[in-house]
């Protein structure tokens, strides 16, 4: 995602970056290639023109003449007014001080409305709410079956008409789904309505009674990043017929040019409270302008990241296998758990996309293919306990029956088992002079 309008900025910032002084020449071109690019990335006109009348205001003003580094201040100044189109402060769902609090979702029809709401619904699960999805999308056919589907990987009940996809009331679902919530203690309804195609009055009107019907705590406009210009024109109608008290972005994942995510908050002034970036349950975060907006500017995204790996990883499984590297007694066991806690985080060019510069190794991240990991475990798990707790045992009879196992040729398991001595050494080399994990500094 951004990833055009990442590269070109990073590419105007970075020559920025190469200059001293700065006169107004040099802003008033570096202002206008980031108008280009972001016209290119899509986002509404008026939009970049504040943007950019912004951007330009401050990097002439005192700012920057008096700054140590003036380049770096325009970086800043552009970050600082990156973060402010996209919302500013992050902002948390608003619910309800007597639950149930009621979430409905607003959209178009394949903008990712089901989908989503079984990812929020597994998102608050996973922070001690108890909620309830109702079906209420009863025009799109089999979408409560879709909803069910979700509700069932999320772990989380589904309300639907007893009659099933495509025929009832939808205003009359939604009520009956909030009083069930409410009898069987659900403290958050997750409303799903029925999208079309295009935007129509009778979907307006439709949405609008489940409203007036359910009073949600929370509007949740859901939108697809990938359809540019649109999303805003969308936005507005959702906005004009419906009314909304937050945003969702989907398809972040997509090569999208992104225009949407930078245009719905400033043209619609209600805040993106949440992004969805993949066809899976997991593929869904909390929005942080902030840090969405060191993203694009190839600054990486190293609190998303550490947020993931905390949730990845079990802390006194990393302390032990610390403590293991630095007298250099990690065995094969322990580096199958670190991998699997590693890919629990997801595909590894994604988790590499995060890190700062990690944008400009888009291009090897192409080609890396998370099927090697998958043999290195294969290989691992043709191993005996004894053979992964202490690798030196492994002969070549040993090597010959691990490959038959495992599917692969004699010299990948060669491969691996010598770069583990090779990493195991050079790791205890690193903890020693680090001084951590015991410190030894040698391998065994
Ligand atoms: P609805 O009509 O608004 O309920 O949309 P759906 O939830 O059925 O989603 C429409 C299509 O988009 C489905 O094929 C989903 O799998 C897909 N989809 C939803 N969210 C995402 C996302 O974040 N990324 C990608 N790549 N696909 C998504």
């Amino acid at each position: 995602m951004f990833d055009t309008l990442s590269d070109r900025l990073t590419s105007v910032l970075q020559n920025l970056r190469s200059k001293g002084k700065l006169t107004e020449a040099d802003i008033d071109a570096t202002a206008r290639e980031i108008r280009v690019a972001l016209l290119e990335a899509d986002v509404a006109l008026p939009v970049v023109r504040s943007f950019i009348g912004q951007v330009k205001e401050r990097a002439k003003g005192a700012e920057v003449s008096q700054a140590l580094n003036p380049a770096q201040q325009v970086i800043k100044i552009v970050n600082d007014e990156l973060v402010g189109i996209l919302g500013g402060e992050s902002r948390r769902l608003n619910l309800a001080k007597n639950p149930p609090s009621v979430i409905m979702l607003a959209g178009l029809q394949g903008s990712g409305k089901t989908t989503l709401a079984g990812k929020l619904a597994m998102h608050l699960k996973g922070k001690g709410h108890t909620p309830l999805l109702v079906a209420c999308d009863l025009q799109r056919p089999n979408a409560v079956t879709q909803l069910q589907v979700v509700g069932e990987r999320a772990g989380v009940p589904v309300f639907a008409p007893e009659e099933g996809n495509g025929v009832g009331d939808p205003v009359d679902v939604a009520r009956r789904g909030v009083d069930e919530a409410r009898g069987a203690q659900h403290d958050i309804v997750i409303v799903d309505t029925a999208g079309r195609l295009g935007v129509d009055e009778e979907m307006m009107r439709q949405a609008s009674d489940i409203r007036d019907a359910v009073q949600p705590d929370e509007t949740l406009f859901v939108v697809d990043a990938m359809t540019g210009q649109d999303a805003v024109t969308t936005a507005e109608a959702f906005r004009d017929g419906v009314g909304f008290s937050g945003v969702v972005l989907t398809k972040l994942d997509g090569d999208a040019r992104g225009g949407a995510a930078l245009s719905v908050r400033e043209v619609t002034g209600q805040p993106i409270l949440y992004a969805s970036n993949g066809e899976k349950l997991a593929d869904f975060d909390a929005f942080h302008p902030d840090r969405m907006a060191s993203r694009i500017l190839g600054m990486g995204d190293m609190l998303t990241l550490i947020e993931q790996a905390e949730q990845a990883f079990d802390q006194e499984q990393a302390e032990q296998t610390a403590a293991k590297i630095g007298t250099g007694e990690l065995t094969l066991e322990d580096f199958l758990e670190q991998m699997l806690s590693v890919r629990k985080m997801g595909p590894i060019g994604n988790l590499l996309g995060m890190l700062p510069g990690g944008g400009q190794m888009k291009e090897q991240l192409a080609d890396f293919d998370d099927s090697h990991l998958d043999r290195l475990q294969a290989i691992i798990r043709g191993m005996t306990p004894a053979e992964r707790a202490n690798p030196k045992i492994i002969n070549a009879s040993r090597r010959l029956r691990i490959a038959n196992g495992s599917g692969v040729a004699v010299r990948d398991v060669n491969d691996l088992v010598n770069r583990f001595f090779e990493a195991r050494k050079m790791m205890a080399q690193m903890a020693g002079s680090f001084g951590f994990g015991g410190g030894a500094g040698g391998s065994k």
